[in-house]
């Protein structure tokens, strides 16, 4: 877990740094950015880093200082930015709450810090309050594409704006506390790959805390709330939010290169057992990037039976299900998936399929009947009310490719516990007629959403 922003050079830390970062090591939080934000505090903040190993830095100007700025400081952070343990320009931004530096002069040295971070290649720390739409008007018109909003306190619109930009979001305490329910509304929304943690540290300690001095290891507190807002497990979250922070802030290289085979959100594993499909969805992740929840799936080569069931290991029964998934479609490997679940289901786990429907037309001749007794569930996707929106949205190399997949899911109720006929909410596709089509074949429907996977 990365707290990817705090104030560790602040007074309410002096001469407790030691216990203040043993503390957040002792509960996985292996990495924090303190953020020197004074004429007074980028120096020491700088200085930090050189202490402690898990300590890196961002220096900047934060607008309630903005009138202190001057080119002497200008050089200075420039200067100190050489450091590799500095690794981005910020705090900045307009704060027009306190306003305790005119509004034009805050501006003006947002605007000068943007450019040392585009100078200096680091990405920019930005603070906003009570200046949506200003701080949304300068990071277009000064073309921001690298860092992150802090402490975000912002409605859906100016999330929209932001992401739309390329720069991330940053969730603080806030999240935890019991008024913040539109902030909630917006991290439930917030795409995976743009969310990052922080603490805001000695500022804004989260629940159970909220009152008392802040620090990083809470920061804890606030990653379970974002993971209970999402849907998913607390690991998620920290697998999730650590990718994300070592890619904007070029941290220790700890994203993983080689693509997984199995790969646990929430209480599933997921095992990913081939990169190959017959179908090119528009909306299919694997054509936007490697990751799903922090997981690398991009395979280099198909792993073997037992290499699939080495990664599974001995534990099948602890999970919710087993799920063949992954950045390809499993049926591809009738026999691999008929192996594996043979050995699932020995260890005594659940299994489910997620598949195009097109394993009879891949390998010609009716599959389902080597399904049985051994997948306990399968998701077949259904994705368009006809064939033509189908070929449209799916692009399948086949004729009849449409009949196809509602044949597989009217053969498979007779053969499989549950069948699930899954929709993307994809532009085209009429919802409620494909959850007619899906009962009238006895499946159960499921809708997914949009750019929304695991
Ligand atoms: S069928 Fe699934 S894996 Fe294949 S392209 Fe479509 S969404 Fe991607």
């Amino acid at each position: 877990m990365i707290d990817t922003h705090c104030h560790l050079e602040m007074s309410p830390f002096e001469g407790e740094t030691d216990s203040v970062i043993d503390r957040a090591h002792s509960v996985g939080v292996n990495t924090m950015i303190t953020i020197g934000s004074s004429p007074d505090s980028i120096e020491k903040a700088a200085a930090l880093t050189g202490r402690y190993p898990s300590v890196y830095a961002a220096i900047g100007i934060h607008p309630h200082d903005a009138s202190l700025f001057t080119s002497d400081i200008y050089r200075q952070i420039k200067d100190l930015s050489s450091n590799k343990k500095v690794v981005a320009i910020g705090e900045t931004g307009l704060d027009y709450h306190y306003k305790h530096s005119p509004v034009d002069v805050q501006k003006e040295v947002f605007i000068k810090q943007i450019t040392l971070s585009k100078e200096t290649n680091l990405p920019v720390i930005i603070h906003c309050r009570e200046a949506d739409d200003d701080v949304v008007s300068i990071i277009k018109s000064e073309s921001v594409s690298q860092g992150v909003l802090h402490c975000f306190s912002g409605d859906e619109k100016m999330a929209e704006a932001v992401i739309k930009a390329g720069l991330l979001i940053s969730i603080s305490g806030v999240v935890t506390f019991k008024n913040a329910a539109a902030l909630r509304a917006v991290v439930a929304a917030i795409p995976d790959d743009f969310l990052l943690v922080e603490t805001d540290a000695p500022y804004l300690a989260p629940m159970p805390h909220r009152g008392k001095r802040n620090e990083p290891a809470y920061v804890t507190h606030t990653a379970r709330a974002v993971a209970q807002i999402r849907g998913v497990a607390y690991e998620d979250i920290d697998r999730i939010t650590t990718l994300n922070a070592n890619r904007l802030f070029g941290l220790e290289p700890s994203e993983q290169v080689k693509g997984q085979v199995a790969y646990k959100i929430r209480n599933s594993l997921y095992l990913n057992i081939t990169n190959r499909c017959t179908n090119v969805c528009t909306f299919c992740v694997r054509y936007q990037t490697d990751f799903v929840k922090g997981h690398n799936l991009r395979l280099s080569r198909e792993p073997s039976d037992a290499e699939i069931i080495e990664s599974i290991g001995a534990n099948a029964h602890t999970y919710d299900e087993v799920v063949f998934c992954g950045y390809g479609e499993p049926l591809m490997r009738l026999e691999t998936v008929v192996n594996v679940s043979r050995y699932v289901k020995s260890e005594g786990g659940r299994v489910r399929i997620n598949t195009n429907g097109l394993g009879s037309v891949i390998h010609k001749r009716n599959i389902l009947p080597e399904l049985a007794g051994i997948v306990d569930c399968i998701s077949i996707s259904l994705n368009a009310q006809d064939a033509a929106t189908y070929q449209r949205l799916s692009h399948p190399p086949f004729d009849g490719a449409y009949e196809a997949v509602l044949k597989f899911i009217a053969e498979a109720r007779g053969i499989i516990p549950e069948v699930v006929a899954t929709v993307v909410d994809a532009p085209g596709v009429d919802i409620e007629r494909c959850r007619e089509i899906a009962a009238s074949l006895g499946a159960k429907f499921r809708l997914r959403h949009l750019d929304v996977v695991g």
